[in-house]
Formats: C-alpha cells, sequence, structure tokens
C-alpha cells in the first residue's frame, strides 16, 4: 500500500500531452492548441471606418464637397483632393487619402455639401492596417485554451485547421453482476449501475464525449476478454468495481493475464483504498473500487489529472485552497480522509454521509475536504485543504 502523496507522484509520470491532430476549427471547441498560431494577414486588412459618416483628409475645415461612396465591401480607392469627403459606413475601406472619419451625427449635409458640425480629433474612427493584428505576428500561443471566442478570431484570420492536442479514448469497464440500469426493475439484492452513468458523465464534462462502456460479468475469462480487447481500442481504460479481494473479483488477475504492468494497487486513503493503476506501453488502466463515492474519489484525484494533462492543459489537476475548519475533523484510521464538504465564504463544513457507498453527499458538496495521513484531529477554526470540484 502507498501514501496518496506517493499515488500521486506516479500518476504525475504519465500527466503529459497527447500526440497533436489538424482539425477543422469547427471541431476544437474545448481543445488546447498544439502549435503557436501567427497571423497570415494584417486584421483589419485595410484601412477600415469605425462608424457610419464621411471620411476626409484633416485640415481644420469644416466643409466638404462629397464626392463619392465608399460601401462595406467596396474595394474602390476614391482619390480625395484637399476639401474633398467620401461618404463611407462602418467596415468600408477609408480611401488612401483620407485619414479621419466623421460620425454621421455630426454632420449636416445639403445636397453635396458636407458641414461638419463637431470637428472630431485627427485619426478619428479610422482603424489603421493591421491595428489588431499584424501579419505574422503570435495570433494564438501554443496551450491556449480553444473557446468561442478565440475560434472565432481564428476565423477572423481566415484560419480554417489548426493542430491541437488529441482527445483520449476512454473505454468504461463496468463489473458486478448485482447490478441494473436505470428503467430496469431491481430484484432482490440488486442495485442500480450508478458508476458507468457517473463516469461517462465526469468524462464528458472533460471533453471526452465518446468513452465506450462495457459491462462484464464477474466471471475471469469474461473480465479477461474484455480487457484484453479495451486494450487494443482505448488510450484509457477505467475499470469499475471488481478490484477487492472478494472471491468475484476478477480484475488484478485479469489486468496481469494481459500483461498489464502495476504501478500501484492500494493507497492509503479513504474512500478508495483498492485504487489499482497500471499501464500496458502507452495505454493506462485504472481500476477503480465500485463503490460509487470511491470510485468518483479515485476519479477527481487520480483519472482528471492524467486526462486533463493529455488533453494539453497545463493546470490539469482540480484546484486545491486551504479553508477554515467549520467543525473539528477526526483521523482515526491513519489514512488520507477525502471529505464531500461546502466550503463558502473561507469556511470548510464536512458533510454527513461520507461512506463510500454513499453518493448523496457529492450531490450538495463543492469540495473534498483532504485531511492527511499522519493528522489525527483538524481542530474547529483550523486551516484544512480542499479539491474544488468544478460545478
Ligand atoms: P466491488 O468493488 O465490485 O467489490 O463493489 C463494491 C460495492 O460497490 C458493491 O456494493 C457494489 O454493489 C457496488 N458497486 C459496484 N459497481 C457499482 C456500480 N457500477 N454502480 C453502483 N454501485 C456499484
Ligand atoms: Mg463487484
Amino acid at each position: 500500500m502507498i501514501s496518496v502523496s506517493e499515488a500521486i507522484q506516479q500518476i504525475e509520470n504519465y500527466c503529459k500531452p497527447n500526440n497533436f491532430e489538424q482539425k477543422s476549427i469547427k471541431e476544437v471547441l474545448g481543445l488546447v492548441l498544439a502549435e503557436d498560431i501567427f497571423s497570415p494577414i494584417n486584421m483589419p486588412p485595410f484601412k477600415q471606418s469605425s462608424m457610419d459618416g464621411y471620411a476626409f483628409t484633416y485640415d481644420d475645415d469644416s466643409n466638404y464637397e462629397i464626392v463619392g461612396e465608399v460601401q462595406a465591401g467596396d474595394s474602390k480607392n476614391i482619390e480625395l483632393k484637399s476639401g474633398q469627403a467620401v461618404r463611407i459606413f462602418t467596415g468600408a475601406r477609408v480611401p488612401d487619402h483620407a485619414d479621419t472619419v466623421v460620425m454621421q451625427e455630426h454632420t449636416k449635409v445639403e445636397g453635396e455639401k458636407l458641414t461638419i458640425e463637431k470637428l472630431p480629433t485627427k485619426f478619428s474612427n479610422v482603424r489603421p492596417l493591421g491595428e489588431q493584428i499584424a501579419e505574422g505576428e503570435l495570433a494564438l500561443a501554443k496551450g491556449t485554451l480553444l473557446n468561442e471566442g478565440t475560434i472565432g478570431f481564428l476565423a477572423g484570420l481566415g484560419i480554417a485547421e489548426v493542430k491541437v492536442y488529441s482527445v483520449p479514448k476512454v473505454s468504461i469497464l463496468i463489473t458486478g453482476d448485482e447490478l441494473r440500469q436505470v428503467g430496469e426493475k431491481l430484484e432482490e439484492g440488486q442495485v442500480y449501475d450508478s458508476n458507468s452513468i457517473t463516469l461517462q458523465l465526469a468524462l464528458k464534462k472533460l471533453g471526452i464525449t465518446e468513452a465506450r462502456i462495457v459491462k462484464i460479468e464477474d466471471d475471469f475469462e469474461a473480465t479477461k476478454r474484455a480487457i484484453q480487447e479495451e486494450l487494443d481500442a482505448a488510450d484509457i481504460i477505467l475499470i469499475s468495481g471488481g478490484i477487492s479481494v472478494g472471491d468475484y473479483d476478477f480484475v488484478k488477475r485479469s489486468l496481469e493475464e494481459n500483461k498489464v504492468t502495476e504501478i500501484f494497487y492500494k493507497v492509503n486513503q479513504k474512500p478508495g483504498k483498492p485504487l489499482w493503476f497500471g499501464h500496458k506501453e502507452e495505454r493506462l488502466v485504472f481500476a477503480l473500487p465500485g463503490n460509487p463515492a470511491s470510485s468518483l474519489s479515485c476519479f477527481y484525484v487520480y483519472v482528471l489529472p492524467v486526462i486533463q494533462a493529455k488533453l494539453g492543459h497545463s493546470n490539469y489537476h482540480l484546484q486545491r485552497g486551504e479553508a477554515k475548519a467549520a467543525n473539528g475533523v477526526k483521523n482515526v484510521y491513519g489514512k488520507t480522509l477525502f471529505l464531500k464538504g461546502v466550503v463558502a465564504d473561507g469556511v470548510a463544513t464536512q458533510l454527513t454521509g461520507q461512506a463510500s457507498s454513499m453518493l448523496k453527499s457529492f450531490a450538495t458538496a463543492n469540495t473534498l475536504l483532504v485531511v492527511p495521513e499522519n493528522k489525527e484531529v483538524i481542530q474547529e477554526g483550523e486551516e484544512i485543504t480542499y479539491i474544488q470540484l468544478n460545478s
């Protein structure tokens, strides 16, 4: 059995970005850029009006002759002499010889005669060529999270495809003959399978929308075969249940038979002691304890960082913080405790219902409070570390 900090250290070795791939910008929402992007154009690509009004060469005069019109999208470049102006609209190309645009609300027009009633300062309402970004300038750095704003920015520069870190393929193997699916009727001795839903959704929140779910009977051959098949299909395999020491826990032996190398088995923590982690070449396998709260805690502390790192995030752990314990917390187990808690206004409150079988406390928790294995008691008012659960 290893300590939580040793287990996290081991996990750290596998927190590396995935390979990258080229994708259409329409398919990269939530992914991380795997390359620096330099602007292929000046933006704006021409001197551009930011107002509906009149473009002219600034010379302190208020009276101009209107000699033409430029609409957004027009390519023409009207030659302007001193004392002349053109009608212009937002987004339109400002003639080379003009340097200033007056907004139409500040003018009076009679036929071809323009009178500027409120003279703007020189260069007003003209966006210079490349004002936002110049050709060749760094637009987005490697490691940038691609949201709708950043992707729109790329689209505005005419960039159709980018390199992003690949989304890992994940398979979820669910063991347990006692499990029924929601919608089915429970017979005596059966419980509903919640882990497949919890894990699938936890992955979805990280951007993994296509995790495979495979249900296995509590049978050695079936378990071994399922693991073998998923080792061919997935980058990361999450196995739920069957990793304890019961007579029907076949996962550990099946992993060994499939030559998956154990990195650790059993962590000095509560919940989630029977956690198993290993790899076969680049494939990673987490065997999570079947108890629902254990499985989810282990996901947050150990699985999530690996997935986030593979996706290219540099801050791949859930955020940690310190708060003042609202009540004293006892640790009689000599293990690291991950307690469902609520942190509000810097105060940490431990919830009731901490048993590893209970998900109820997760319904109201916004944090996991961490009590170190060597800490027997945390006094009321003492600082306690928490892991922020993203809502
Ligand atoms: P195991 O780790 O297989 O020994 O399972 C430990 C406990 O978790 C048992 O009470 C199981 O019934 C329960 N359990 C296992 N898998 C699931 C699951 N997918 N959903 C809900 N409970 C489960
Ligand atoms: Mg079981």
